[in-house]
């Protein structure tokens, strides 16, 4: 019988397949099982001898921390961690890892194409030529993207990947983002309420937090000088939804381009749906083959590289280090 060195166990994904994985685990001979479990007793009945976990949403708590005696690294398919007690696995000298940037492209390039469709209409013209109507007037005025400002609320990393794309269009890119102490050359760090009043569209890029829940309200809405578009591909939290259909309703927006909403999927009676300048999307924004491909081996690259002795790149509770249960060099 085939002895591995080591054991890995996925608790549970739902991603058809786990190719990505396998592979990485072939090249340190480990051995990969997918227990596709959730709840304590399942998990720790089928992850109980593991080496390394992988894990989607399962709870990993401390009750099944402190089960699986042998498990050195745990690496969570996506951001966020919230599925794992990292006091548990840090006080067990448990490597947490994540895999933080695995979509920007994606997300990027949804923001941009949310911003194009809303200015050139494409969407709207879509619905109307298939329903018979051949006639341009019907979506006039369209404005020229040349010249117009984009203010990013949040500039970190897709922020920056929004600005690099839409410099290509000629919009000067302005931002908001109170972490931020030298933007690229190419964009203007300013205070809130200036990107509001300035900005022709607006997209949101910080994470959502106590302090950015509700961060565009009523009141934002009425500093926003310009009529802009609204692009959320971040989280929908952060917006007052029921502030901007009042907003969209008034005219204080031309538009408003949405990957995430504050409940999803939204209320069949929501007036977003009806609205002909509101374009949605169902959280789609991470998505593409090749970044649910890389997530994959990257999730799986991080438990393999601890087995192997070394830091992953990502490692979400840093406090474990000098006390981790793999020996790690450096
Ligand atoms: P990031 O951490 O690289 O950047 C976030 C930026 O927001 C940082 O520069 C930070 O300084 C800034 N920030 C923090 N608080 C702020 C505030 N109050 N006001 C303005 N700026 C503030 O994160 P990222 O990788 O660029 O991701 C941004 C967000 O995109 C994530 O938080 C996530 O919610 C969202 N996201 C969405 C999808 C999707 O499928 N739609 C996928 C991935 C990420």
């Amino acid at each position: 019988m085939e002895t591995h060195p080591y054991r890995v166990a996925i608790t549970d994904c739902d991603h058809g397949s786990i190719e990505e994985e396998k592979e990485e685990f072939s090249q340190i001979g480990a051995e990969l099982i997918l227990a596709q479990v959730q709840g304590e007793k399942d998990l720790i009945r089928f992850c109980k001898d593991a080496d390394g976990l992988l894990n989607q949403y399962a709870l990993l708590t401390r009750k099944v921390l402190e089960s699986l005696p042998k498990c050195k690294a745990i690496s969570r398919y996506g951001v966020g961690v919230d599925s794992v007690d990292l006091k548990a696995a840090t006080d067990l000298g448990i490597i947490v890892a994540n895999v933080p940037d695995y979509c920007m492209d994606e997300v990027a390039s949804q923001t941009v194409a949310m911003i194009l469709t809303l200015t050139r209409k494409t969407a709207f013209f879509d619905r109307k030529v298939k329903s018979g109507e051949w006639n341009f007037h019907l979506g006039i005025p369209i404005y020229r993207i040349k010249g117009k400002t984009l203010g990013l609320i949040g500039c970190g990393k897709i922020g920056l990947e929004v600005a690099r794309r839409i410099s290509a269009f000629g919009v000067k890119v302005i931002t908001y983002d109170p972490y931020l102490e030298k933007p690229p050359q190419e964009i203007e760090l300013k205070d809130f309420d200036t990107v509001l009043k300035e900005s022709d569209f607006i997209s949101i890029h910080c994470p959502l937090n106590d302090s950015t829940r509700h961060l565009i309200g009523e009141k934002e809405f009425k500093k926003m000088e310009k009529k802009p578009l609204l692009i959320n591909t971040s989280r929908g939290p952060i917006v007052d939804e029921r502030a901007l259909i009042q907003a969209l309703g008034e005219g204080l927006l031309s538009g408003a381009g949405l990957d995430v909403l504050e409940k999803e999927p939204p209320d069949s009676q929501s007036p977003l749906l009806k609205m002909e300048n509101v374009v949605l999307s169902p959280h789609v924004g991470f998505y593409s083959v090749e970044s649910i491909s890389e997530l994959k081996r990257r999730t799986a690259k991080n438990v393999s590289e601890v087995l192997m002795g070394k830091r992953p790149s990502s490692v979400i509770n840093r406090e474990v280090r000098g006390k981790t249960r793999a020996s790690i060099s450096g």
